[in-house]
């Protein structure tokens, strides 16, 4: 059976990336490797909107999330993390990890922040260093506001901003510099159509200037290492030589597309899949703020997610995403963030449709893909 991935990472890979990789290797000191390099630095700058150098590490995102406390924080430091779902979750547990004192603004599942929130408890920690919080929080497909919350950050205090864009850097806007996002970070195996085991971290000149004085303990993700060899076109250790061979292709396959309708794209097949599935009956787990990313939502009441997922994997060979912790079989994650276009979606939604009569739950054949068809253009 022909599969078909639509979770929120990975994602499916173009073949053109898969053909890039599949080069025999060569050495990461030889000539060959430096034009490789800096294709992928320019590109990566390109992508973030920053003029600074944006550092490739051999990890999955969750590295770069790790970096991004280690490297500018220091022990006892106040900081603030937004726990909006799992991976905000994960930005409190890093800190506390690290002897980082992080208040947590704590989010009810599927709702954005509210900026207003960050500007109070700034108010109360006026010495706060940092500010982690999400582009998107996967586990529930919310979009957080993220120029607005950098501006607030930025107007009451000095704490950096850091933002884990892992599933936002190359579905929407968030350009670095001009935002004023002073970290950065995302991960290949997401909207970078690329496989596992790379993370991407842009660090804006304040932030470079914490760096100095941070005293957390750090070995391989060191990255004023990094960047003293980034800058020579050289990496610290022995980099993932494939994958950036990969991240070459894949970023060039964004040019020739153009950012702004990659972001178009994905606004489209967001809508679509939104549409669809609210034409179903179905409701979205995130419904004031969904995500361009991925489409979360609600099964219908006496199904458990679970048995929709399994009957679309094993009926059509689409892998969609259960819900995490207090979601799980509630909620379904169908992801639209890479290598994706109209076709996956009208195909997904028709699955869908299948499955659910299937399950017991009545749908009006094409009901949802005629609601996909009116914003398919
Ligand atoms: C996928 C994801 C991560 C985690 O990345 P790993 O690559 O699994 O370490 C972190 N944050 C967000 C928002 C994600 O979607």
């Amino acid at each position: 059976m022909k599969k078909y991935l639509l979770t929120p990472g990975p994602t499916e890979l173009p073949p053109r990336v898969l053909l890039a990789m599949a080069h025999p290797i060569i050495h990461h000191r030889a000539p060959e490797f430096l034009p490789v390099l800096e294709q992928a630095r320019e590109g990566l700058k390109w992508l973030f909107k920053t003029k600074n150098e944006v550092l490739i590490l051999a990890s999955s995102g969750t590295g770069a999330m790790e970096g991004a406390v280690t490297n500018f924080l220091s022990k006892g430091d106040k900081a603030i993390a937004v726990n909006s779902g799992k991976f905000g979750e994960r930005w409190a547990q890093i800190c506390k990890a690290y002897g980082v004192d992080a208040d947590v603004i704590n989010v009810e599942w599927g709702q954005a922040v509210e900026p207003g929130k960050i500007k109070d408890e700034l108010k109360k920690q006026p010495d706060t260093k940092a500010v982690y919080l999400q582009a998107t929080e996967t586990s529930t497909g919310v979009v957080h506001p993220i120029k607005e919350i950098a501006k607030i950050v930025h107007d009451n205090s000095n704490a950096l901003v850091v933002v884990d864009g892992i599933t936002g850097v190359g579905v929407f806007e968030l350009p670095m510099d001009e935002w004023g996002i002073d970290i950065l970070l995302t991960g290949s195996q997401k909207a970078l159509m690329l496989p596992p085991g790379l993370a991407f971290i842009g660090i804006s000149d304040r932030a470079w200037k914490f760096a100095e004085t941070s005293n957390l303990p750090k070995y391989y993700f060191n990255f004023s290492k990094e960047l003293k060899n980034i800058v020579k076109n050289q990496t610290a250790y022995t980099p993932a030589i494939s994958l950036i061979t990969g991240l070459g292709e894949s970023l060039k396959m964004m040019k020739e597309e153009g950012l702004e309708n990659v972001y178009k794209r994905h606004a489209m097949l967001a809508d679509a899949t939104r549409n669809g599935v609210k034409a179903m009956g179905l409701k979205l787990y995130a419904p004031k703020s969904p995500s361009n990313s991925l489409t979360a939502v609600l099964s219908p009441e006496g199904i458990d997610s679970g048995k929709i997922i399994s009957s679309l994997e094993k009926d059509f060979g689409i892998r969609v995403a259960n819900g995490q912790d207090q979601a799980k079989g509630k909620i379904f994650r169908i992801a639209h963030m890479g290598y994706y276009d109209k076709s996956d979606i009208l195909f997904a939604l028709a699955s869908l449709e299948i499955v659910l009569n299937k399950l017991g739950y009545r749908v009006e054949p094409g009901a949802g893909v005629g609601a996909a068809e009116k914003v398919l253009v």
